[in-house]
């Protein structure tokens, strides 16, 4: 569907409260065919209810439906269904038994240290989609990060729960706001964007393109938010595993043991040593992903 963009004509007609600035990103916005599709569903349905108003219930069930679909295309991670959403490492990464090990929701100043650590002591290189708000809290901590060959990528400014029920507009603040408190700190700006619990509507997508952000999920993720069982979760993350795999683990907001310390510190040894039992490498997204 290389090409494919939709007619902003209708767009530069909407109501003066749509910015010159959002029409710019819809301009230049190449949709998911899914989502062109669906553009073009909303056509076919307004103008069979007005050709026909008697098949006029028909095509609203018709959109909301549609809705519906997409809607919960939203709710599924892994979906590319609403955009390009990376979930494991190109080929040729796979080629060289690249597996990617990203962290999510630091820094935090008490566990990220202890995960740097670690990683240091295995040669092994890692992401962190960090929360803005919190890189802002902690920025040497950031810069520690960096310092050690890490990257910084970006999970939104303020991590809210709400993140799936944003506007277009809502979105391109969220994500710059944490591109330049991020790119102010690193020098350089984020590349990569994680969503919060993964979950996002089809505006998500314009709004990472006009920054240049990539959406990336995973191949499997351990549960470590939520589940203190640190057998479980390194099951999780483990079943399976395999050249390309995204693996997703928690610096902030991780799950307690039965000890009281944060699951992902006890589970990380695990993963780095099955990592290096399959001959595997750890590497940070920057350095295996094509800009
Ligand atoms: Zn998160």
């Amino acid at each position: 569907m290389e090409g494919l963009a939709i007619d902003v004509e209708g767009f530069r007609a909407a109501p003066a409260r749509v910015s010159a600035g959002i029409q710019a990103v819809v301009a230049r916005w190449r949709p998911a065919p899914a989502l062109a599709g669906s553009v073009g569903l909303h056509c076919v349905a307004c103008a069979a209810a007005l050709v026909a108003p008697e098949q006029a219930t028909w095509a609203l069930a018709t959109i909301a439906g549609n809705h519906l679909v997409l809607g919960a295309a939203g709710l599924w991670p892994r979906s590319s269904m609403l955009g390009r959403n990376v979930t494991r490492l190109p080929a040729e990464a796979a080629a060289r038994r690249e597996v990617a090990i990203t962290f999510d929701d630091g820094p935090h100043p008490q566990h990220t240290p202890r995960v740097l650590d670690m990683l240091q002591a295995h040669g092994a290189r890692a992401t962190f989609f960090c929360v803005a708000q919190a890189a802002r809290a902690h920025p040497e901590l950031v810069r520690e990060i960096v310092r050690r060959g890490h990257g910084v990528e970006n999970h939104s400014l303020r991590h809210r729960a709400t993140f799936a029920l944003h506007s277009l507009r809502g979105y391109r603040h969220e994500l710059m706001a944490a591109q330049e408190i991020i790119a102010g700190i690193t020098g350089r700006a984020p590349r990569f964007f994680r969503a919060p619990a993964g979950l996002r509507n089809p505006l998500l997508d314009p709004a990472l393109q006009s920054l240049g952000l990539t959406l990336v999920s995973w191949t499997r993720r351990g549960f470590d938010a939520r589940d203190g069982n640190a057998a479980t979760v390194a099951r999780r993350l483990l079943r399976g595993l395999a050249p390309g795999d995204i693996l997703v683990l928690h610096d902030g907001h991780a799950a307690r043991t039965r000890r009281g310390t944060p699951v992902s510190l006890e589970v990380l040894p695990r993963v780095l040593d099955a990592l290096a039992q399959a001959a595997l490498t750890p590497v940070a997204l920057h350095e295996t992903m094509p800009a």
